[in-house]
This record gives structure tokens, C-alpha cells and sequence, in this order.
């Protein structure tokens, strides 16, 4: 059965009613006959408002284009409604023909646009905003694909690694993971935090540029996913922080120099007091646990002060500084520790070493400074300048303390002294 035009015309004006077209017809006069609820929300007057009234008046096409419509024709306009509002909208006339030619009229359907081109507007700025960050980003941005290659780089990547972006772009992935990891661990990670977890990784790698040197860089990294949920690689940031690291790492070289400092003898060059009783008390809990022997040596300079009142006291400091270097070359264990213990007395510290082995240090200590074969004409003991040493060993028990063994071994010392000096005593 044939559908009716009645019906058809019915079933077109439902369609422009849901698509919120306005639907427009004018007489031959140009005055209104129809004027649909679309068409009141785009041009903002009631059907009531415009029945009789001349089209020119309420649309924005000319009385003298629409007298001389021969055709459809189209336009994209900008329109201010009677609220005052700017809308734009595409607008379709045609003049109404009767099948015989004659015109009776005009017809005009017309779409609001305004919500497409605000999204049109917006994307635009979206990707000006993108484009811009991607340009003049001060951080390198860069995206790696599934097969591990390099497929955008911003310019500030590129210089990082001194590349221009297009030589980037053909950077594969085994070169760029040996230019980002030198350690193998961190590689790790970072190949699971964007390829198996969904999560933002933050490290610091130090990346190779094209002549070889380096540049430090706090890199971010995220794995993207297409539109059908499957990984499609990573957007990777990455922040020059080669200046942060130099001053870090000057920082770094000052504070172990201060450290270092700290714990050396200004004249002599080795270590000192401090040092002695740090060593002491952790070399003593070590040997405490352990069940090792612990000897300390101390020892002094004979007749020193007169060495001083003879030589001066320049000469002195000399003579310091030689004895200071034949003690530490007495003791050759890299546990073993020689200190300036004050004024013109020394100590050695011998972490798992017997009685017998520290009595043989301290006695290449003494030969050692006898060989330095230094004048002492005002020494009662040696035509040179010696040494007296006393030696003391112990294993560190609860209730004794290295102080103990300190103290022994300067009674060794003491009695070194008393029996005559330049000789090596042990402790009972
Ligand atoms: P003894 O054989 O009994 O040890 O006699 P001594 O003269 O060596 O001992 P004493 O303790 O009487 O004198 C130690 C001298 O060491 C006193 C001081 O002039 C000298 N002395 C201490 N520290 C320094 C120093 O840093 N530089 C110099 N040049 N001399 C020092
Ligand atoms: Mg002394
Ligand atoms: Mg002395």
C-alpha cells in the first residue's frame, strides 16, 4: 500500500521536530505561514510573534535574496537572536515550486551549530595547548612504541641527547635502553613498571648523548593503551638534572673531605686521636664477638723535648711527621690502624692479633724509626732519634673495657721507659 504524502509530510516534520531543526515556510510575499518549535529556539521568536510577518525581518538572508531565489542554496551564518545571543547556523532555503514552475514561496531549514563548533573550538585549543607544551616543554617528552622504538621526541629530548628530533625517531630500542640503564636492575624495573603495571615510574638515569658525554635525567614513564585496551608502549618525560647532580655530587666530595678531615692529623697525615678511639671501641665489640685477640702499641718519642730545645721546633715537626710515616708502614694488615695519639706519642691498633705479633709490630716500628737514622746528639739512649713502645693484648671480655687495654699498654710503655728507653716492653 502506497504511503500517502500526507503521511510522509507528517512522519519529515517529527524528524525536524527530534533533530531540533528550525523549519521555516514563507509565502510568495515573503510573509511567515509556518514557524516551528525549532525554529523559536534558534531565532527566539514564537510562532504567535512571527505568523504575517516578512522573513527578512526574521532570518538573516536579504529581502533581495530571497525575491531572487532560483535554487537551494546554503550558508553558514552567525545570528543574534532576539535574547541578544551570537548563534551559529547552518542554513538551507529553497524557493517552493509548484510542479508546474511557479513559485509560491520560500522554505528554510536551519541547524543551531554553535555546541559543534565550541567542540570544535575546544579541540582546537587542546591541541594548540599540546602542541605548545610538546614544543617549548624545558623537559624532554618523548613516546616509545610496542615494538620499543622511538616515535615522538620533543625538541628538548632531542637536544638532551644531542639529536634533532627527526634522527630520534629512527632511534631503536636497544640502543636507547643501553643510552638509558647502566644498571642492569634499574632496567628492570623500569621495562616492568611500563610494560606490565599501570602505574607512573619515577627514576633517575644517567642518559648517553650522541657525543658520548652524559647528561642526568629524572625520567617519568607511563604505558599508554589504545582505544581497544591493549598496550601501545609508553610516554616517557625526562628532566635535565645534570646541574642538581654536580652540586650534589660537589657536596658530597666536600662533606667525605670534611669527614675525612675530621678524623686525620693536620701535621702527621694519618689518623688521629678521634679516630684511635672510634676504631678502638668497634675493632673491640668486633673482637668481643669474634673471641679474637686485640693489641694495642703505644708509643713515644725519647727524649723529645730535647730534640725540640736542640733543633727547634720546625725540625721537630719534621721529625714527627718522618716517625709518624715508619710507624704506619711498621703495621701492614688492612685492619690494622697507626694513629697520632698526641703530642709525640703514637698508637697502633691490631684487631685479631696475638701478644707475640703485636711485640714483632712494635718492634719494626722501633727499627723502622732507628733507620731514619734522625741526629739526636741531646739523646741520653741513641746518637738518633727512637722510639719506646708498649704492647698490650687482651680478649675482649664482658666487664673489660678497651680502656683497660689502653691503660696496659702504657704501663708497658712506662716501664720501656724505666728500664731505658728505645726498647719494646710487653704487657704481664
Ligand atoms: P721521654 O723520653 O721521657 O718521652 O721524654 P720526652 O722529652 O720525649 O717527653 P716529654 O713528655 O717531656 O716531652 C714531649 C715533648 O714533645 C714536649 C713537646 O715539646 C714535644 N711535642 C709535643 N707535640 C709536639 C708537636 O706537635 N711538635 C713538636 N715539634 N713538638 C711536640
Ligand atoms: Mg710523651
Ligand atoms: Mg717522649
Amino acid at each position: 500500500m502506497d504511503i500517502k504524502l500526507f503521511d510522509r509530510v507528517l512522519a519529515l516534520g517529527n524528524l525536524i521536530g527530534q533533530a531540533e531543526l528550525a523549519y521555516i515556510e514563507a509565502n510568495s510575499d515573503l510573509q511567515v505561514l509556518s514557524w516551528n518549535a525549532g525554529a523559536k529556539n534558534i531565532f527566539g521568536y514564537s510562532e504567535e510573534d512571527t505568523m504575517g510577518r516578512y522573513l527578512y525581518e526574521l532570518v538573516p538572508i536579504t529581502r533581495r535574496e530571497l525575491n531572487s531565489l532560483d535554487g537551494t542554496r546554503f550558508t553558514t551564518v552567525e545570528y543574534t537572536n532576539s535574547a541578544g545571543e551570537n548563534i551559529p547556523c547552518d542554513l538551507y532555503y529553497s524557493p517552493i515550486m509548484t510542479t508546474e514552475g511557479e513559485k509560491k514561496g520560500v522554505a528554510i531549514l536551519c541547524k543551531d551549530i554553535s555546541s559543534k563548533i565550541k567542540d570544535k573550538q575546544n579541540l582546537e585549543e587542546q591541541q594548540q595547548y599540546i602542541h605548545d607544551i610538546f614544543g617549548f616543554a624545558p623537559f624532554g617528552i618523548f613516546h616509545v612504541n610496542n615494538h620499543g622504538r622511538i616515535v615522538k621526541a620533543n625538541p628538548e629530548f632531542a637536544w638532551m641527547l644531542g639529536y634533532e628530533t627527526a634522527d630520534l625517531v629512527t632511534e631503536r630500542i636497544a640502543n636507547f635502553w643501553s643510552q638509558m640503564f647502566f644498571d642492569p636492575e634499574n632496567s628492570d624495573e623500569f621495562k616492568f613498571g611500563v610494560f606490565e603495571a599501570d602505574q607512573l615510574i619515577r627514576f633517575r638515569c644517567r642518559l648517553k648523548r650522541r657525543d658520548n658525554t652524559f647528561v642526568w635525567s629524572l625520567c617519568y614513564a607511563k604505558a599508554t593503551w589504545d582505544s581497544t585496551g591493549r598496550r601501545s608502549g609508553f610516554n616517557g618525560f625526562a628532566l635535565d638534572i645534570s646541574e642538581t647532580v654536580k652540586a650534589e655530587q660537589a657536596l658530597k666530595k666536600a662533606h667525605d673531605k670534611l669527614q675525612m678531615l675530621a678524623v686525620m692529623d693536620g701535621l702527621t697525615s694519618i689518623p688521629n686521636r678521634r679516630r684511635f678511639d672510634e676504631y678502638l671501641e668497634s675493632e673491640w665489640r668486633r673482637c668481643f664477638r669474634d673471641k679474637k685477640h686485640l693489641s694495642v702499641i703505644l708509643a713515644d718519642i725519647d727524649f723529645f723535648k730535647l730534640y725540640n730545645d736542640t733543633y727547634g721546633h720546625q725540625a721537630g715537626d719534621d721529625c714527627l711527621r718522618q716517625v709518624a710515616q715508619a710507624i704506619q708502614k711498621s703495621a701492614g694488615r688492612a685492619s690494622d690502624l697507626a694513629a697520632r695519639y698526641g703530642g709525640e706519642e703514637f698508637a697502633l691498633i691490631l684487631p685479631d692479633t696475638h701478644l707475640e705479633g703485636a711485640v714483632k709490630v712494635a718492634q719494626t716500628a722501633r727499627t723502622l724509626v732507628e733507620r731514619l737514622r734522625i741526629t739526636h746528639e741531646s739523646s741520653r739512649v741513641s746518637a738518633h732519634v727512637s722510639l719506646s713502645l708498649g704492647v698490650a693484648c687482651v680478649i675482649p671480655q664482658e666487664g673489660k673495657t678497651a680502656l683497660e687495654l689502653v691503660a696496659q699498654a702504657d704501663t708497658a710503655l712506662y716501664n720501656a721507659k724505666e728500664e731505658g728507653r728505645n726498647r719494646v716492653k710487653a704487657s704481664d
